[in-house]
């Protein structure tokens, strides 16, 4: 942020990511505006921070314009289904949070003079080709494959993001975000993290999809937020990809969550959903040499920490 502490707004909020974004930066001193309809996040991911009178919760849809009083210095625009189970049960809603909400978010940080990070997305690069994937890295979308609304929601959301900064002079950045996981991710995700924790403490049998020999790289949300305030503290305009490098199989996650919740379940092969990228891993080299960030949770500790939590331990972790 270019003032020390200043006022962010965080679309998105409460969901999964925002919520630690929101925490992380009220402990940082700032004063933080989440808005937020609540579509897939919720009031208790930010439950412990209502009390705090520089956290102000707006539940509105960022789809219609929005506006918050006073300066702002920063804008985070996290709002849109993240998990691929939610935004194919509302495809169109995530085209228009790409389109509309992005716009929108856009138009607040060019009224307010403040710098918009894009909460974009390794999606971007399909099912990719290229391996690791570099920001130059163009990817390999199917436009019209089930995907594609969430993907291309994303890709559009990063031409606007550019347009406004090269026609409009807002002062923009882009962040493209792997796999994150952790703490409040919620039961009902979809995502293989939660979904494998809840299956092994449950003692029910994991769906690992195909065969698991797909890969993805895993990084701890705490990891993640700070690569992307790193970012937004940051004059660069990205794409910046912000992810673990360290790439698993699906099948060795399963083993992993397995084994960290002492679970007995088995692994259920079920259908590799339509388009599922084969491969995951981001190249970190220019977050390393322009943040000189680098994640620095083990999967396996975080892994830890996210069973202790969906275990019942439901406290909320400090920040790093
Ligand atoms: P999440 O579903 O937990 O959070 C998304 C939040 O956005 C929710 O609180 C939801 O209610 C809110 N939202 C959605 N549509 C909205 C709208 N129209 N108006 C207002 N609020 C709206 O997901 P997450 O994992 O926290 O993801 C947050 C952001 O980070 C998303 O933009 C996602 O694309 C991006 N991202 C996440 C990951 C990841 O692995 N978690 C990876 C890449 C990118
Ligand atoms: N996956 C799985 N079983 C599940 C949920 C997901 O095998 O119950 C797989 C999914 O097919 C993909 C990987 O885990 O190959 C990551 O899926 P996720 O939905 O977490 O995110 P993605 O990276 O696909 O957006």
């Amino acid at each position: 942020m270019r003032r020390t502490p200043g006022t962010a707004v965080v679309t998105g909020g409460a969901g999964f990511v925002g919520s630690w974004l929101c925490q992380r930066l009220l402990a940082d001193g700032h004063e933080v505006w989440c808005v937020d309809s609540f579509v897939t996040g919720g009031r208790d991911n930010v439950a412990h921070l209502l009390h705090d009178p520089r956290f102000h919760l707006v539940v509105a849809d960022v789809c219609d314009p929005f506006d918050v009083p006073g300066e702002v210095d920063l804008v985070l625009h996290l709002a849109s289904p993240a998990s691929p189970v939610h935004y194919l049960r509302m495809p169109v809603e995530t085209l228009m949070v790409g389109s509309r909400g992005t716009t929108n978010a856009l138009d607040l940080a060019e009224r307010k003079g403040a710098r918009f990070l894009m909460a974009s997305t390794s999606e971007v690069y399909g099912d990719p080709l290229e391996h690791p994937q570099r920001e130059t890295y163009w990817g390999n979308v199917n436009p019209i494959g089930p995907r594609s609304v969430y993907d291309e929601a994303k890709r559009f959301s990063e031409a606007l993001t550019t347009a406004y900064r090269e026609h409009r002079g807002v002062d923009t950045v882009i962040a493209r975000i792997f796999n994150t996981y952790g703490p409040r991710m919620a039961d009902q995700d979809g995502r293989v993290v939660p979904t494998f924790v809840h299956q092994a403490l449950a003692g029910e049998p994991l769906t690992v999809a195909g065969d698991g020999s797909q890969t993805r790289s895993l990084c701890f949300v705490e990891d993640t937020v700070d690569g992307l305030l790193r970012l937004a503290a940051s004059g660069e305009p990205g794409p910046v990809n912000i992810g673990n490098d360290q790439e698993l199989t699906v099948l060795q996650i399963a083993e992993l969550i397995t084994e960290l919740t002492g679970s007995d379940s088995r692994v259920d092969f079920v259908d590799l959903p339509t388009d599922d990228p084969k491969v995951r891993r981001p190249d970190i080299g220019r977050a390393e040499q322009l943040l000189g960030w680098r994640p620095s949770t083990p999967v396996r500790e975080g892994l830890s920490r996210t069973v202790r939590w969906m275990a019942g331990e439901r406290t909320q972790p400090a920040t790093a």
